[in-house]
């Protein structure tokens, strides 16, 4: 599901219009006149995603490029999850790589020129990961180096695996009961077609050992 998403700048606030399909929803912003910088409110999201929660859906999750926050304080936030909703939305913004950023002002950062995309979409595809098993009830991992460790900061996030421990593993197939193969089969696709050579020969090993 792709959300088209429509800003428009009226009057020093930030006009943001969430569409997916026959669905056209105002999220709530904030806005700094001065960098021209703004950030959509996490809950706000949530509603939008109630709304076009495909019926059946166990939970529905948003990943955006866009800045978030919850309250007025915030820096920002790198997601909020509502059990009760079952929705969540997660931002892989601060996750971009030489992203310079102060950390008193939320509007005061800078998006560098060039940056490694590869390392962009790794970072992301581990916040996808992690966040989605907590949305399935997982709680932080206390045995391995694995992707569901818990993390205090970014530093400490970046160092995660990309990877399931055996544990959690086969909590993610009790759920959904998946061909154990096929799924290392196809991560090992995914990370071949985008060359990221550290994680294809990982897999491949797993993939070597499973036949
Ligand atoms: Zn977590
Ligand atoms: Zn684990």
């Amino acid at each position: 599901m792709e959300v088209e998403i429509q800003t428009e700048e009226k009057k020093n606030t930030m006009i943001v219009k969430a569409k997916y399909d026959q669905v056209c929803y105002e999220l709530k912003s904030r806005y700094d006149n001065k960098s021209k910088h703004f950030q959509i409110r996490a809950n706000s999201i949530h509603e939008f995603l109630t709304k076009i929660a495909p019926k059946g859906a166990k939970s529905l999750i948003g990943f955006t490029e866009y800045d978030i926050f919850i309250d007025d304080s915030d820096l920002f936030v790198a997601g909020l999850c509502n059990g009760l909703l079952r929705v969540g939305v997660f931002s892989i913004f601060r996750y971009m790589p030489r992203l310079k950023f102060c950390e008193e002002k939320w509007y005061e950062y800078t998006i560098p020129q060039n940056f490694d995309h590869k390392t962009w979409l790794k970072r992301s595809c581990k916040l996808m990961i992690h966040e989605t098993c907590h949305l399935l009830g997982f709680a932080h991992c206390v045995y391995k180096d694995c992707c569901m460790n818990g993390s205090g900061h970014l530093k400490e996030d970046f160092r995660q695996s990309m990877f399931l421990c055996p544990i959690d593993l086969k909590k993610l197939w009790l759920i959904l009961n998946f061909d154990m193969k096929k799924r290392y089969e196809l991560l090992k696709q995914f990370f071949d077609e985008r060359k990221c050579s550290k994680e294809s020969r990982w897999l491949g090993k797993v993939v070597k050992t499973l036949e």
